[in-house]
């Protein structure tokens, strides 16, 4: 662990920064500072240093927050005279300097000219701490330990790091605290776990937090994870757990006409649905398949090329649900896993086998199928998917013209009994992204 450590220092000591001033005593004068580190710019309430200085002996005093090259930038007291023993309570509060390392310098001089001073440190820290990006090794894993190292810069020092693990969509699954770093860089053998639990197959972001010791937090870039490995895939055809939640699935992706109309109805609706689309599909229209990602869609497999997959066998299996993870991947960064669907619901015990060995935590079916293959007016299948939908319905539609012209009566009917379209991310919760056992 110590060598480990100390690679991680050569590799990330963070760029020299001005070292705060050393304190010089005196027998004349004394000056104390609290905090040692404060910002003025904090809200909802600016905090400031207060500075307290006591005389051991009569002369004038005088009291300046001083660069470390001796320059004055504020003064907290004008020449004044004291006698032996006399206290001062000053405060600075910052104004008008920039953020640094500086000292405050208390200066006595005596009836005969003698002057002598106290120097004690004190910074002004009014900016957020500058993470980078965390390097994750290795990028791809099945369960960690993953090294992360990443590196906070900051005036008043980043005394806490966290890992913030998030979904490929965003959305923050949990923090893991990281050691205290070490001139600004810290390193964590990070076992894949977040609140006890192990991440499922998938693309995950990193980001490391640092919050300094004045109370600011900053955040750096992302880094992508990938998670490979085999699970157990637990079929699934309704929720009832997730409450007043109906998820939307949208299947096949055959053309990006109205897959582009599909998006454009749910970003109008501001409602998030679920594609599985096949991966030939998704290699012949890859802009759809990254608009897809990037508004927030959840993603799952429908295989490659939309086999009957109890037909075929196990390894055919395993490589249509891999052709259609690996084209994810390639075209947008991100992974259909944990969710799968067998086209046509086709599905048995050796198909749901071949979906856990590639990561398919959950074999997704429906409780709710209002046709919309057969093309029905939009009204019709408005009221079949309303009519028809229960608290943790999953709803099987299709990427087709009519269905995107029915989301906005689907959306405000749904509503309408209490219910709240969503996609599979938002319908499964934490289960989307962290195995149900402590033991993973
Ligand atoms: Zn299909």
């Amino acid at each position: 662990m110590l060598a480990a450590v100390a690679v991680g220092l050569t590799l990330f000591a963070a760029p020299a920064a001005p070292l705060p001033i050393a304190p010089v005593t005196s027998a004349a004068v004394s000056a104390q500072v609290a905090p040692a580190a404060f910002d003025p710019e904090a809200t909802p309430q600016a905090n400031r240093a207060t500075v307290t200085v006591v005389a051991q002996s009569a002369g004038t005093l005088q009291v300046d927050v001083v660069t470390a090259g001796g320059i004055a930038v504020a003064s907290l007291l004008a020449p004044t005279a004291v006698v032996a023993g006399q206290e001062q309570t000053l405060t600075w509060d910052g104004a008008g300097v920039p953020d640094g390392h500086y000292a405050v310098r208390a200066r006595l001089t005596d009836a005969a000219g003698v002057a002598q001073d106290a120097l004690t440190p004190v910074t002004r820290d009014g900016a957020d701490p500058v993470v980078t990006a965390p390097a994750a090794t290795p990028a791809t894993t099945s369960r960690g330990p993953v090294r992360v190292r990443a590196s906070a810069e900051d005036l008043s020092g980043a005394v806490a790091m966290r890992l913030v693990v998030e979904s490929q969509l965003g959305v923050e699954i949990g923090r893991v605290r990281m050691p205290t770093p070490v001139d600004g860089a810290s390193e964590l053998a990070w076992n894949l776990r977040v609140k006890g639990r192990l991440l499922l197959p998938g693309v995950y972001r990193l980001r490391v937090a640092a919050d300094d010791a004045v109370g600011r937090r900053g955040t750096g870039d992302a880094q992508l994870l990938r998670v490979a490995r085999a699970v157990t895939s637990t079929q699934i055809y309704r929720l009832p757990e997730a409450g007043d939640k109906v998820a939307l699935t949208f299947d096949d992706c055959l053309d990006s006409g109205p897959w582009l109309q599909l998006l454009a109805a749910l970003r109008r609706a501001r409602v998030k649905g679920t594609f599985f689309c096949n991966g030939v599909n998704v290699r012949a229209n890859p802009d759809a398949a990254r608009r897809t990602v990037a508004e927030g869609h959840t993603i799952g497999s429908h295989t490659w090329a939309h086999p009957w997959m109890t037909k075929e066998a196990a390894g055919e299996q395993r490589s249509q649900i891999a052709g259609d993870r690996e084209i994810w991947w390639s075209v947008a960064k991100a992974s259909p896993a944990p969710f799968f669907r067998p086209p046509y619901g086709d599905v048995d015990a050796g198909v749901r086998a071949s979906a856990g060995a590639e990561g398919m935590a959950w074999t997704v079916l429906w409780d709710v199928d209002p046709s919309d293959y057969l093309k029905p007016a939009p009204g019709v299948l408005v009221e079949r998917v309303v009519s028809k939908s229960r608290p943790g319905s999953i709803v099987v539609m299709h990427v087709e013209a009519n269905t995107a012209a029915a989301v906005p009566g689907m959306v405000r009917g749904l509503r309408a009994r209490g219910l709240e379209p969503v996609s599979l991310d938002e319908l499964f919760g934490t289960a989307s992204y962290l195995s149900r056992a402590r033991r993973g």
